[in-house]
């Protein structure tokens, strides 16, 4: 949830007029691209700005079927700014030329040098600058948190059958739609700072004095986030898991108790979520505390945001707390590991983490997941619609909804064969992208006879 006012978005030069959500692909192609992405990407925090400067390197392959000649690139900081006042802005150093800028300067084109044929690797470099504003959004940082980096870092924009995909910034959701790649980010900040990161600190290192220089790498993460401020860290190990909670918490008994009851919930969280779905699939988790963030929490690869105080152990917030966590774990499972496009379909990471961790606080009437909501609430909605109706639609019947709508699919189903076919949609797509289509087409194939598939969509509204 994010409650920014709604900014009148001027454009200037090459800024299209029209936000474009789909630049058509040429012809159908199935596959998506670019793919096997590899990120290398040198970072300067400037805490006294609360600025980053940037270089990345991206070389990508042409995974579609059909030559390419430009790749889009994704600026989310600037779904928070205008086009007229960026908060980032990026320079394109070779491998191509910077072509016009759409979605409210979210998205800028790259014309590649070369046309890239099918299964051919290209690279582009590039530089950039960004302010990190402040603001309990998940980009953005507040007065004794750290700075939150979301979706910070310039990222290929994804092209499948249906064209090259720019959806616009939500303001109560996400947005973000991208493939799982590599990373290697090399990290310079002044001494007594630390970051926690997507992936895992691979190295240390000292550029100049007063810098340390901290490297970190991801093999398979489908975007890259930081945090950085002066954090504690503890830590604990679920299985082969390394669970870091990082916090800027005061000393004292009740931080102690908060860092033990967070990490000991995590585990079991993470624990549970692997029995029921597979490997989490990385060697790292890192949940980040804040004092406040909109929406109190937010969801990234292999790290997650939670608002917290010294006081969130305490009785009476400890179990918003501890389920606000856990749905931020089950984001690694769905989002994370199945990707999905965010904005457009939110039903596959929302209502599923809402589902797994056990928190539709909403009451459900079986049968009927969106009992109450008006009819144009439907789970196949997109954040364009969410966006633009009251916030209850999207926590209440998205989330809400959407998870009771998967708790009546289980009591169809019954248990056991509920659990097997969620297993199988994770085994499945593990790494990939999921569309609700696919999950319709699922449903089908696994639902038991005399399973009214129709009348189950059809009360689901999906
Ligand atoms: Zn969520």
């Amino acid at each position: 949830m994010r409650r920014i006012p709604t900014l009148a978005i001027p454009c200037a030069g090459i800024c299209l007029v029209l936000v474009a959500a789909l630049v058509p692909a040429a012809e159908a192609d199935q596959k998506l691209g670019p793919g096997h992405a590899r990120y290398e990407v040198a970072l300067r925090w400037h805490a006294s700005r609360w600025t980053l400067d940037g270089s990345e390197r991206i070389s990508f392959e042409n995974t579609r079927s059909h030559t390419i000649r430009a790749v889009w690139l994704r600026l989310w900081p600037n779904g928070q700014a205008s086009c007229r006042r960026p908060l980032i802005t990026v320079e394109i150093v070779s491998g191509g030329q910077a072509g016009p800028s759409a979605a409210a300067c979210t998205a800028r084109k790259v014309m590649l040098r070369r046309e890239l044929t099918p299964g051919s690797r290209a690279a582009i470099r590039l530089r950039f600058s960004e302010r990190v504003p402040l603001g309990n959004e998940s980009y953005g940082h507040v007065p004794g948190g750290p700075a939150l980096l979301g979706n910070a870092l310039p990222i290929l924009a994804v092209t499948d059958r249906t064209g090259t995909h720019l959806e616009p910034y939500s303001r109560l959701g996400e947005a973000a739609y991208s493939l799982t790649s590599s990373w290697r980010v090399k990290l310079d900040l002044r001494r007594g700072l630390t970051a926690a990161t997507t992936g895992t600190q691979t190295g240390t290192g000292s550029p100049s004095s007063g810098l340390r220089r901290l490297r970190f790498a991801a093999s398979k993460a489908r975007d890259f986030e930081l945090a950085i401020g002066r954090l504690h860290a503890r830590t604990t190990k679920a299985g082969g898991v390394r669970i870091r909670f990082l916090d800027m918490l005061p000393r004292g008994s009740a931080t102690s108790k908060l860092r033990r009851e967070v990490l000991a919930s995590a585990r079991t969280t993470l624990l549970a979520d692997e029995q029921r779905f597979g490997p989490y699939g990385a060697p790292e988790l890192d949940i980040v505390q804040t004092p406040t963030i909109d929406a109190a929490g937010m969801e990234y690869p292999e790290i997650v945001f939670v608002e917290m105080t010294d006081s969130s152990a305490g009785a009476d917030s400890w179990r918003k707390t501890a389920a606000l966590t856990a749905h931020e774990i089950a984001h690694q499972w769905f989002y994370g590991l199945v990707g999905d496009n965010q904005w457009r379909e939110p039903f596959l990471d929302e209502s599923f983490a809402t589902f797994v961790s056990g928190f539709p606080s909403h009451p459900c009437k079986p049968g009927h997941p969106l009992a109450g909501y008006p009819t144009s609430v439907r789970l196949t909605s997109t954040m364009g619609f969410f966006d633009h109706h009251p916030s209850d639609d999207y926590y209440g019947g998205l989330y809400g909804g959407g998870a009771c709508a998967l708790r009546d699919l289980r009591s169809g189903f019954g248990p056991v064969r509920f659990d097997a076919f969620l297993r199988h949609w994770v085994d499945t797509h593990r790494y990939g992208v999921a569309t609700i289509p696919e999950f319709v087409s699922a449903i089908r194939a696994a639902a038991p006879s005399g399973f009214d598939v129709d009348g189950y969509l059809r009360a689901s509204r999906l």
